[in-house]
């Protein structure tokens, strides 16, 4: 096999095809493979190809990523999202994903799995966007879905897009972690595939954010990048695909990992702050919903992850969400609010010497602006249909 999975506690290991969530020690699993010999030239050559897989901006980067046979992979395309530059800052969207959320490029790589091991559901618990996700890619590869979400706590788009795609839709009474523990239990007990970022393929999937950027800035790493800290899955990910990235020779230097939490959702935070001596649980409460996670349970991943890009986790609160919200709206690019904390992290990051002016930093918007209609500002103005009624609320232009 190209690819095998170990206990990130105990190093034990297991074959890709053994399906399990976590090791025999209740350690979180992580993919591990063989040393890389592909790199830049190939990625580059891949890009501008109109082969789908080449298209997909996860496949592209496929020896990194997963070995599976190319009939078996499921992908809509995914990924080839834009870099945009406002103000000096760099903004990877991604957004820009086939169900509008960073979660299609885990999602591509676990649905892949899930056929490969001949899965007949796939279920996660989700505060909506892995939901979404879900429910497409499973839609594509015929697989029944299954998705436990927060009751009364899910994006108005979000759980749209996760019915219209035709997946169950549990709405569990209790916040996210309470649907974790039950999709946790579920799986176990009916032997429903469990695609949350618990499973290790979904990280190999959300690495290609990292490869994708590099590629974006001709594998010139920047000086730092910013994601927003919920289940923690990204950060898991980021950190291990920049490693993964430096080992392999695609690039010469690390950036440094900047993890934003929500105030009311800061568990990451309050560890950070402790050197990680212990770990935290909250009750979570913030505007952005997508990272309102009290218990994020990829924590040992993501504190290797900070550790190994000498990284810094910041908490930012609601009302600098909503401006730094309001102010990437207003540069056109738009996003939901957990990846307005990007911009909120840097800009209290930046005023408290953390990250100095002169640094490139690339902010990873991680959800689309549609996904959370009811987080905009801004009012509609209703008038009578005449050029009066018009004149009075435009005053002189
Ligand atoms: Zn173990």
């Amino acid at each position: 096999m190209s690819e095998w999975l170990r206990c990130i506690a105990c190093a034990r290991e297991y074959d890709a095809l053994e399906v399990r969530t976590t090791c025999e020690c209740g350690g979180l699993l992580a993919v591990a493979r063989s040393a890389l010999s592909v790199g830049p030239a190939l990625f580059d050559q891949r890009r501008a190809s109109r082969h789908p897989i080449d298209q997909s901006g996860v496949w592209r980067f496929r020896e990194g990523v997963l070995s599976a046979d190319e009939a078996t992979i499921v992908t809509h395309p995914e990924g080839s999202t834009r870099l945009y530059e406002r103000d000096g800052v760099l903004f990877k969207h991604e957004g820009e994903n086939p169900t509008g959320s960073f979660k299609d490029r885990g999602m591509t790589v676990a649905m892949t799995q899930a056929v490969r091991v001949g899965a007949r559901a796939v279920a996660c618990a989700s505060t909506g966007n892995t939901s979404a996700s879900l429910a497409a890619y499973a839609a594509q590869a015929g697989l029944r879905a299954i998705v436990f979400v927060p009751a009364g706590k899910i994006a108005a788009g979000k759980l749209a897009q996760t019915l219209a795609y035709g997946a169950l839709c549990l709405a569990v009474r209790g916040d996210f972690d309470a649907a974790m523990r039950l999709v946790l239990d579920a799986s176990k007990e009916f032997g429903i595939y469990l695609v949350n970022s618990i499973n290790p393929f979904r990280i190999e999937g959300q690495k290609t954010i990292v490869w994708e950027l590099l590629q974006d800035l001709d594998w010139r790493a920047p000086d730092w990048i910013v994601v927003p800290a919920g289940n923690l899955g990204n950060t898991s990910a980021f950190g291990k695909a920049l490693v993964e990235a430096r080992d392999a020779g695609w690039i010469d230097r690390l950036p440094r990992l900047a993890a934003i939490q929500a105030r009311g959702a800061n568990p990451f935070y309050r560890s950070f702050t402790e050197s990680f001596a212990s770990r935290h649980r909250v009750a979570a409460e913030t505007v952005a919903s997508a990272i309102r996670i009290g218990d994020p349970v990829s924590f040992d991943r993501a504190v290797a992850a900070i550790r190994a890009t000498n990284g810094v986790v910041e908490d930012v609160s609601d009302e600098e969400i909503m401006t730094a919200k309001r102010d990437i709206d207003r540069m056109g690019i738009g996003c939901e609010p957990a990846s307005a904390a990007t911009l909120a992290g840097l800009r209290k990051l930046r005023a408290a010497g953390v990250i100095n002016a002169s640094e490139q930093v690339v902010c990873v918007l991680t959800g689309h602006i549609l996904k959370d209609p009811d987080a905009v500002s801004g009012n509609v103005v209703e008038i009578d249909p005449s050029l009066d009624s018009l004149a009075s609320v435009l005053g002189s232009i």
